[in-house]
């Protein structure tokens, strides 16, 4: 019989808003001190934190430890889109892209790591992108820094799997956000939202509270012997 998880310290970026938001909610309402990392953020448990700047990361995860304990359950979340043709886009635009993407999952998991290390255990979920599946037009920079992060999260998942540290992903469809409500407003989707229902198996626009649940499942005790898993949360659209 496996124990309920319950009372661990959780950290989610992005958690100011759309999955992050959801996903924060859910690890509180299963039980868990959660705290956010955002650029601007929101709530009583928001810390304010560029995943991009290393220190302020830092800075933050004191105040969190201070304040909640050793952190034992990251979520990472926080990302950004990008759309340009690859043959205008500059190497800034890309490491823009990168840097929030890939690189602040690098920060953010090794700034908690040590706390993990000393508990034994531990539970890191990374939000990727079902346009990893596929790939995506005009969003070079946002798949190859999106498939970076699933490919971090199976090696990750091996070297720490015998510390009882689980590392999964989650790549979600098109999920209902203000990311993509801005992607949608730009003309950026090939129509709108809602167009996007009928080319979904389940025919529905997926929910930030859909991520949070299996966020929920891949942070619980009982999700204890998978790991280095990138689960799709699409409707059934792997695009
Ligand atoms: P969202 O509503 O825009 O939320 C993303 C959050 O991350 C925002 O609060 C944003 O802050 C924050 N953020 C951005 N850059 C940051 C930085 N450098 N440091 C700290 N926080 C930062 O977007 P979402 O749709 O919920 O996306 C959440 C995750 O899911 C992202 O990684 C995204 O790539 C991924 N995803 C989303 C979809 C979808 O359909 N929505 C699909 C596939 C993957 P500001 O708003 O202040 O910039």
């Amino acid at each position: 019989m496996i124990a309920k998880t319950a009372g661990r310290t959780a950290v989610v970026t992005g958690g100011a808003s759309g999955i992050g938001r959801a996903i924060a909610e859910r690890l509180s309402a299963d039980g868990h001190r959660v705290a956010t990392l955002d650029l601007h953020p929101s709530g009583e448990s928001g810390y304010k934190a560029d995943v991009t700047d290393r220190a302020q990361i830092d800075e933050a995860l004191a105040g969190i430890r201070r304040e909640f304990g050793p952190v034992t359950i990251l979520v990472n979340a926080a990302g950004r889109d990008g759309f340009k043709r690859f043959a205008k886009l500059s190497f800034e635009e890309w490491e823009q892209i990168v840097d929030v993407n890939l690189h602040g999952t690098f920060h953010c998991i090794q700034a908690v790591l040590p706390d993990m290390l000393e508990a034994g255990w531990g539970r890191i979920v990374n939000i990727s992108s079902s346009s990893t599946h596929s790939g995506q037009p005009f969003m070079a920079h946002y798949v190859a820094a999106k498939s970076a992060v699933n490919g971090l999260t199976k090696a990750l998942a091996l070297e720490f799997g015998p510390k009882g540290i689980t590392v999964n992903a989650i790549p979600p469809g098109f999920v209902d956000t203000p990311m993509l409500r801005g992607a949608a407003e730009r003309g950026l989707l090939g129509g709108t939202v809602e167009d996007h229902i009928g080319r979904t198996p389940v025919r529905r626009v997926g929910l930030p509270e859909d991520i949070a649940a299996a966020a929920s499942f891949f942070a619980s005790e009982e999700a204890g012997y998978i790991t280095g898993q990138i689960l799709g949360v699409n409707g059934g659209r792997n695009t």
